[in-house]
């Protein structure tokens, strides 16, 4: 009994999560509050690890010796390896309750397609349907079937869990079916393919610029959803768009029966002649779509 009062106990204490230290710190547990949401947009699962962790780690903390700030990295310390081993061990089998898949992080082996960057993994924003994860290997493998060495490096897919759950800032990754392709570009110094490389370190928000004359139906025309990030193009390296290795990947995609429809800035579509039914323009009420290409898989 005494031992079943003690479980229960705990439990009550670790489902307190940041409120544990509302009464003797409360501005540190309003704090706590904001990260776990932090972690729950950037991470699904994290938040609620974070929720957890925090009175779980409280007599730790409190035990080692050692200045404050000491003891709060240590407890960082403790949570990041905790989550890393979450992350690999358990949540691959419970996603694939829910008819998710890990992509794969590397292009080791047989992969012709990897993540961008290992952040897009490490946050678990990597997940797909099976069948999206297997039309999207298909057309990497006959994309590099043409031209060895060409990969594809997706960014953003999915979350484990859930068909409702939004991937911020991402409003349409809920379901395992979406998913974000970097552009390919040039190495500006031998004008050779550069794979796995992108302007920007996350993919996103390095706008290939239109070529003079160019259809622009969003000139002028302001929503909070369309980012220009205008401060932000100058910081960027300049790499060159790879059009004939980008016109090959929109070509293979839109064949592909398992793709429902690809999204992607007008300008770039004409430029790279990519003309067919399924290629659109995702209007001027959301994001950007010249700085990646977004997929959505039957
Ligand atoms: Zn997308």
């Amino acid at each position: 009994m005494a031992v079943r009062t003690g479980i229960g106990r705990s439990a009550g204490l670790l489902a307190l999560g940041p409120f544990f230290y509302l009464r003797r710190a409360p501005a540190a547990a309003i704090v706590l509050v904001l990260l776990v949401l932090l972690l729950t947009a950037l991470t699904q699962l994290g938040g609620l690890l974070l929720w957890l962790a925090l009175p779980a780690l409280d007599p730790l903390v409190r035990a080692m010796p050692g200045p404050r700030a000491l003891r709060l990295l240590a407890a960082a310390g403790l949570f990041v390896p905790a989550y890393l081993a979450v992350s690999l061990v358990i949540i691959p089998p419970l996603a694939a309750q829910f008819g998710r898949v890990p992509l794969p992080c590397g292009y080791r082996g047989e992969n012709a397609y990897g993540a961008l960057t290992a952040a897009t993994c490490l946050a678990n924003r990597h997940y797909a349907s099976p069948a999206a994860r297997d039309a999207l290997s298909a057309t990497a493998t006959r994309l590099a079937a043409e031209v060895p060495g060409r990969r594809i490096s997706y960014l953003d897919s999915g979350f484990p869990f859930f068909a409702w759950f939004p991937m911020l800032p991402h409003l349409s990754h809920t379901d395992g079916r979406k998913v974000d392709l970097a552009l390919f570009f040039l190495d500006p110094a031998t004008g050779r393919p550069a794979p796995g490389r992108a302007p920007s370190p996350i993919g996103y928000w390095a706008y290939v610029p239109p070529d003079p004359g160019a259809a622009l139906p969003c000139n002028g025309r302001k929503s909070w959803l369309r980012w220009d990030f205008h401060w932000l193009q100058p910081l960027l390296p300049a790499l060159r768009l790879d059009e004939a290795a980008q016109a090959a990947l929109l070509k293979d995609l839109a064949a592909s029966p398992q793709v429902r429809r690809i999204l992607i800035e007008p300008h770039l579509k004409a430029r790279l002649g990519a003309d067919h039914p399924k290629i659109r323009f995702q209007g001027c009420a959301a994001a950007r779509h010249d700085d990646h290409v977004h997929i959505e898989f039957r």
